[in-house]
């Protein structure tokens, strides 16, 4: 990290503040990876300085959903025109045989990915953990760490396999005993809570159709003990919904309710099969909902409630999903195109270009229980990415900052990338690994892992 990084002279900054503020011909210091000052010719002796001018400069986004491992499982024949729970039944088969590199390699090419796309903090969600894996999270945070992105893992877990009604095959499964054992410990290695941190953890149980009720509720209790956040999918399909209904009696919601899991420390992927009670039920909780418009459209899932759930209050933030479901990892990506969903679902009552804006960065941030990331305003983190504007994709577009990332959409690399006051993404490229070889290491991890499967 620069002691002090200084950018001069962007033509926009885009803080996504209460205000609204959008800076214009601005300076933007940044101390000890915070923002100190923005303003007009702000002169300081700084470590790195930037020439912004012609740039447009944004809040980093924050991921708030994602499963990294499945970056080496996207795009394969076997697994395409599949709805989620036969899409689940066949990647098990390969996810069964995770490994460290495999973690290790796949999080490099996800967060990196992610980096490169505008995102500075990524909210992963590892359910995955087949016996003698080795240290899949330590691997994880390996990466994230060379990266330089903030990294929010969680603990995920399965304990309910086929022969007891789940989805997923028994080696990939745990008894409640070694996941809460092995949850507490993640904590311990890896949970900074203090403001600015790079490493957060969660706990989070896959889903209600591969978790048991005991499960859901020990693990309740156990983050509340902790002081970490709780995260799982909810009303992602109508097949789940089914599934709980004839299991318990009860919509996903009332079953999850019961076991402890709402509340303003609780965020759940998807959410979207919720009916109207429902939503005001999470707006009175405070429950969050992770919005990931590209992974329900490629897995027939639908659409999510978000026209509704913003003028509710439910908090809303946006997410990519795992890789296998998306075949990509870019945050950019899933503004635009969730943007244009609403458009076609709901015209008027859609969210604006700028409001999808909002949900990707503060919004997502109140999901994970961040108050220091998500704007840019003094006080606030110093992570941001900047576009040029001089490019041939922006000329003619570029009057209306605030919304041009879903409205016209951001095809290629951002140019800068910073994260803590670090550059982590320069001209596109990024700064803590070589890409090129990268991508070389990978390959005898990803054929080894996929072997049969390509
Ligand atoms: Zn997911």
């Amino acid at each position: 990290m620069a002691r002090i990084l200084l950018l001069k002279n962007a033509d926009f900054v885009v803080s996504c503040d209460d205000g609204d503020a959008l800076h214009r011909h601005t300076d933007l210091l940044c101390a000890d990876g915070v923002i100190a000052e923005i303003g007009k010719d702000i002169r300081k002796a700084a470590d790195v300085t930037i020439d912004a001018r012609g740039m447009a400069v944004y809040p980093g986004l924050v991921n708030t959903h994602h499963h990294l491992y499945q970056t080496f499982s996207r795009n394969l024949p076997r697994l395409q025109n599949l709805e989620l729970f036969g899409w689940l039944k066949a990647s098990y088969q390969i996810w069964k045989n995770l490994n460290e590199d495999v973690a290790l390699y796949s999080a490099f090419t996800g967060l990196g990915e992610l980096l490169k796309h505008g995102c500075t903090t990524c909210a992963d969600h590892h359910y995955v953990f087949p016996k003698g894996a080795g240290d899949l999270l330590g691997a994880q945070f390996e990466a994230a760490g060379r990266l330089g992105i903030r990294l929010h893992a969680a603990r995920g877990s399965m304990d309910l396999s086929e022969k007891d009604g789940g989805l997923p095959p028994d080696s990939v499964v745990q008894s409640i005993d070694e996941i809460l054992r092995e949850g507490e410990a993640a904590v311990a290695a890896h949970h900074d809570p203090a403001p600015f941190s790079m490493r957060r953890v969660m706990l989070a149980p896959c889903s209600p159709f591969s978790v048991s009720a005991e499960l859901l509720r020990q693990s309740a209790l156990q983050a509340r003990a902790l002081g970490v956040r709780l995260h799982t999918h909810v009303a992602e399909t109508k097949d789940e919904e089914n599934y709980t209904l004839e299991r318990f009696g009860l919509r996903p919601l009332d079953y999850l309710e019961q076991l402890g899991w709402t509340g303003p420390d609780v965020w759940y992927a998807h959410g979207i099969h919720f009916n109207d009670d429902e939503l005001r039920r999470l707006a009175e909780t405070g429950t969050g909902v992770a919005h990931c418009p590209v992974s329900n459209m490629k897995l027939s899932s639908g659409v999510c409630r978000v026209p509704q759930m913003l003028r509710l209050g439910v908090p809303l933030g946006l997410a990519v999903d795992g890789s296998s479901s998306n075949d990509g990892s870019n945050l950019l990506e899933e503004l635009r195109v969730g943007y244009l969903v609403h458009r076609l679902s709901s015209s008027a009552q859609a969210p604006s270009g700028y409001d999808m804006l909002k949900l990707a960065t503060r919004g997502s941030a109140r999901l994970l229980g961040r108050e220091d990331i998500g704007v840019l305003a003094p006080g606030k983190a110093a992570d941001f990415f900047a576009l040029r504007l001089d490019k041939l994709a922006w000329n003619g577009a570029a009057f209306d900052p605030l919304s041009m990332l879903g409205t016209v959409g951001c095809k290629s690399p951002a140019d800068l990338t910073v994260v803590n006051g670090r550059v982590v993404v320069e001209n596109g490229r990024l700064t803590g690994v070589d890409e090129a070889r990268l991508v070389e290491e990978s390959q005898p991890v990803l054929r080894k892992y996929l072997a049969g499967n390509i």
